[in-house]
């Protein structure tokens, strides 16, 4: 997997103080996309396990208490992300009790493989769909257009 962004201390994307990490990778390609740098797999940097071990720790940093982990993209549930971001949920759940975790895809929750369920049934709250231009809503919160659904999984 690659990635564009990490941001260790972040408060726009999603609740509270969180770790927020744009990965590399999206075959929606939504017409009015705010990302599309990160579309193609290879573009970004390499996820390496020592950027997965930071994030951990940055988890885990009682100097800045983070509620959580986001992750965005692209798209985090891309099939090729899958086993990259199922490594880095299942440790987060291992490793750092009590944070949350959220996830935005250009999937609808009820089309995922069950591999990218795999990902899911371990997440607090994934954010669906794709952008849609006639439906964007500056209003909205944690997402952009109205057709996008907020499902609060835990
Ligand atoms: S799903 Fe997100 S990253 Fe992918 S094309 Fe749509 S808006 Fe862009």
């Amino acid at each position: 997997m690659n990635f564009h962004q990490y941001y260790p201390v972040d408060i726009v994307n999603g609740p509270g103080t969180r770790c927020t990490l744009f990965v590399a990778g999206c075959v929606h390609e939504c017409p009015g996309c705010y990302n599309k740098s990160t579309w193609r797999l290879n573009s970004g940097a390499h996820f390496t396990p020592e950027m997965e071990a930071q994030i951990i720790q940055d988890l885990n940093d009682t100097r800045i208490k983070r509620q959580g982990l986001s992750l965005s993209g692209g798209d985090p549930l891309h099939p090729q992300n899958v086993p990259a971001i199922l490594t880095l949920v299942r440790r987060v759940r291992a490793e750092c009790p009590g944070k949350d975790i959220w996830v935005w895809t250009g999937y609808k929750l009820e089309e995922l493989t069950p591999a990218q369920r795999e990902v899911v049934d371990l997440i607090n709250v994934l954010v669906d769909g794709k952008f849609m231009q006639d439906l964007k809503d500056p209003a909205l919160i944690w997402r952009g257009s109205s057709n996008q659904v907020i499902h609060y999984l835990r």
